[in-house]
């Protein structure tokens, strides 16, 4: 049985654990060759290795905010596997802090990673992707929270918003190349960066979702399979929630 991403090369970043490892577990399922990309070395070995689909999976630790690394594994990406099809933007960082608390580390850290670190990937990746015949798929993960601000996320909202604006730049700029950029925007999701979230809050949070439960990793895959997917063609520049049809 073949899959709905077979013969397809795609990258995703952050993909040790937590939401990034949902999707490339989804599309190794699906057919890819998954580029497993992280910051610590060695952080996703233990289960590619035991991973049914390993054979589909290559670890590449690289830290996406540095351009010498990316552009340096990328080339050698594209070296190996000859075509880059789909790139996941997953990779991110969040401190939640009060706005009288904001640290300028931290800012400084999140705006590297979530957005530039973002900006990079797609420079490298896209100048591969438009010599491919069929152009590429390139999906950017922001948050509801850069649609929709939250108190204590000042900064973290910001650079999610910044990534849904170059999300839509993008699209335009890199269509007449065949290559889609659009942007899955997750509700609140059961990852270890949720570990720092406040059980009252949260419970507060999930009343306000319509389906009652926070998303599973898996469920911000299935989006991301979508729009890794030749079914969807013809959708760039668009931002999807993927949310539980959370209510305000
Ligand atoms: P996570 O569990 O913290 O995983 C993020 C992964 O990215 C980690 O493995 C981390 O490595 C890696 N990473 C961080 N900086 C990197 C860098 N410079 N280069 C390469 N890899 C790097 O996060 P998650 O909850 O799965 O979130 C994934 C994405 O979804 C993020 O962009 C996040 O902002 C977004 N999101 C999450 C939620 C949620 O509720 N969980 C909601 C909306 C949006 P280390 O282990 O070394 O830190």
């Amino acid at each position: 049985m073949s899959g709905l991403l077979e013969g397809k090369v795609a990258i995703v970043t952050g993909g040790a654990r937590g939401i990034g490892r949902a999707i490339v577990s989804l599309y190794a399922k699906e057919g890819a060759s998954v580029i497993v990309n992280d910051l610590v070395p060695g952080s996703a070995d233990e289960w590619v290795n035991e991973s049914e689909y390993k054979d589909g999976l290559f670890p590449y630790y690289f830290d996406i905010s540095d351009s010498a690394q990316v552009r340096a594994n990328v080339l050698e990406i594209k070296k190996r596997f000859g075509h880059i099809d789909v790139l996941v933007n997953n990779a991110g960082v969040e401190y939640n802090e009060l706005i009288g608390m904001i640290s300028s580390a931290n800012m400084e850290k999140m705006f590297k990673v979530n957005v530039f670190g973002t900006i990079e990937m797609i420079q490298a990746v896209s100048r591969i992707m438009a010599r491919n015949e069929n152009g590429g798929s390139i999906i950017n993960i922001s948050s509801m929270v850069g649609l929709r601000g939250n108190a204590g996320q000042l900064v973290y909202s910001a650079t999610k918003g910044a990534v849904i604006a170059l999300t839509k730049s993008a699209a335009k700029e890199l269509a007449p190349k065949k290559i889609r950029v659009n942007s899955i925007a997750p509700g609140l999701t059961k990852t270890e960066m949720m570990d720092q979230a406040d059980i009252e809050k949260l419970s507060a949070r999930i009343s306000n979702i319509s389906m009652g439960r926070i998303a599973a990793p898996e469920d911000i895959a299935g989006g991301c399979l979508l729009l890794a997917c030749d079914y969807s063609s013809y959708i760039s520049g668009q931002i999807l929630p993927v949310d539980g049809c959370t209510i305000i």
